[in-house]
């Protein structure tokens, strides 16, 4: 059995320094935001190249704060894309705003830059690239649209820890970049987290007042904000799990590099593209396959979990029926949705199970047509 994902090979090595960590932790009783966060904090914004970072609850109260802090809310829209997860438009409704979504390119599944303009109204305030499965969108052309219409750009980088565009950090492309640190995500906690990335002084101090109720001391509150603040724990174990951030997003790209050497000559299968100019934290493997629920089934009974991400692109949720999009609206990520197929991946993968993964995946999609054949029929 080789699983799609597998925590326990990712703490065992380093379970005693987490432990040590988490102990320190325990015994200062410091377990809602405080040192430990603060310290991540500091870590964070350095490995980023951002001037601050804001430890939160999670990545969806990210965007969320992120959104409120630039003010929007009723009657603006927000602009993201609709194939990712459902926290990126979730984020935008939480605040009382419209999530509006733009197509996607087919060869890199990020937001298409080309579409965006069209998308554009006078109630338009800001844009949500996601940087999907560690892969960083087309920002250049999406950042030059945004400056010249004077909307913020708030980068969903919840899935791109240590990716870059030209040699920028993904999270400090944009005014404010936001992270997950949920466990399964290249830089995971034991538990909840997210923070965001910034540049922006007068933005970060709003996240940090929201982050806590809207204190500005104890007990009296300038705004409504929430409570986001980062659990001291995740703070500690994340100080100890950033150190590994590089060498576990190196080990991916090998792994990547491994499956694309068994796999190249699969025409049932196209490959995920790394785009020139873009480092490619593969937080996802995802090949794209016709018949892709038959191949998952068949590839769970050879032993090997795969998953779909996603399955339902945003627009088509029966949470957002009110907005109206119908079925063929957004046809690349309509698509995507049908025929993504995650394979595993994880640092700890090893070359003789991504051999494993590739013959249970040659052997599922025997009777499968290669897609440039089904494109055309
Ligand atoms: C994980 C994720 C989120 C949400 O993060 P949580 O920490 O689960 O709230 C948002 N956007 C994307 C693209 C994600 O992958």
């Amino acid at each position: 059995m080789i699983p799609l994902l597998d925590l326990h090979a990712h703490h065992a090595p380093r379970k005693e320094e987490l432990m040590r960590a988490i102990e320190a932790v325990v015994d200062s009783g410091q377990f809602a935001g405080g040192p430990f966060v603060a310290r991540f904090e500091t870590a964070f914004a350095g490995y980023c190249g951002a001037r601050e970072a804001i430890g939160l609850a999670n990545g969806t109260d990210a965007l969320f704060l992120a959104l409120l802090a630039y003010g929007i809310g009723p009657g603006d829209e927000v602009i993201t894309a609709p194939n990712s997860f459902f926290a990126s438009a979730e984020a935008i409704s939480l605040c009382g705003a419209t999530p509006v979504f733009v197509d996607v390119c087919s060869d890199t599944a990020t937001m298409d830059p080309a579409l965006l303009e069209a998308a554009i109204t006078p109630a338009t305030r800001a844009i949500i690239p996601v940087h999907l499965w560690g892969q960083v969108a087309d920002m250049d052309p999406i950042l030059a649209i945004a400056r010249a219409r004077g909307l913020r750009v708030i980068e969903d980088a919840c899935q791109a820890h240590g990716a870059t565009y030209r040699g920028r950090g993904a999270g400090t492309l944009g005014d404010i970049g936001c992270f997950s640190f949920y466990p399964g995500k290249n830089l995971g906690a034991m538990g909840e987290a997210g923070a965001i990335v910034t540049d922006d002084a007068e933005a970060a101090a709003r996240i940090r007042i929201l982050r806590d109720h809207g204190q500005t001391k104890k007990y009296h509150h300038a705004w409504v904000g929430c409570n986001a603040r980062m659990d001291g724990i995740q703070g500690a174990v994340l100080e100890v799990k950033l150190r590994g951030l590089d060498s576990g997003n190196e080990a991916r790209r090998r792994c990547a590099a491994q499956y694309g050497e068994f796999l190249r000559t699969v025409e049932q299968v196209i490959l995920p593209f790394e785009a020139p100019g873009r480092r490619h934290v593969y937080h996802i493997y995802s090949v794209l396959v016709d018949e892709r629920d038959r191949v998952l089934d068949e590839m769970g009974r050879r032993g090997v979990g795969c998953g779909i991400h996603y399955p339902v692109p945003i627009h088509l949720q029966p949470a957002y029926r009110h907005l109206g999009y119908a079925s063929g609206r957004f046809p690349v990520a309509e698509r995507l949705a049908l025929r993504c197929l995650s394979l595993p991946m994880y640092p700890e993968l090893t070359s003789s199970q991504i051999e494993i993964v590739c013959q249970a995946l040659k052997e599922s999609l025997a009777r499968v047509r290669p897609l440039a054949m089904v494109e055309r029929t």
